[in-house]
């Protein structure tokens, strides 16, 4: 119960296999701010017109399908090149 109650603690700073995957998105991305406006919990920020996406999210994927750009991927953005 203890690293239950840790994992949702922001100041513990527990990590997992496969956290570092999260939503990016790539050059396509022109900043419409689709993805920000159709996020029913508020996890994805714009920040210098790009989008900044939180963690945990619902992983509803709306961000994914609403993007006209199809600028979106899920993954490690540190191995895609972008
Ligand atoms: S919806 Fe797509 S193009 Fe628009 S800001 Fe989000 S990622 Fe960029
Ligand atoms: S998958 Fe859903 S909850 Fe997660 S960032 Fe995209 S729209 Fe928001």
């Amino acid at each position: 119960m203890g690293a239950l109650r840790d994992f949702f603690n922001p100041s513990k700073k527990i990590k997992i296999k496969g956290m570092q995957d999260t939503f990016y998105a790539t050059d396509e991305c022109d900043g419409c701010g689709e993805c920000y406006r159709k996020c029913p919990t508020g996890h994805i920020k714009m920040k210098d017109g790009r989008p900044d996406w939180g963690k945990p999210c619902l992983m509803c994927a709306q961000c994914y399908d609403f993007c006209p750009k199809g600028a979106i991927r899920y993954g490690d953005p540190s191995s895609s090149g972008k």
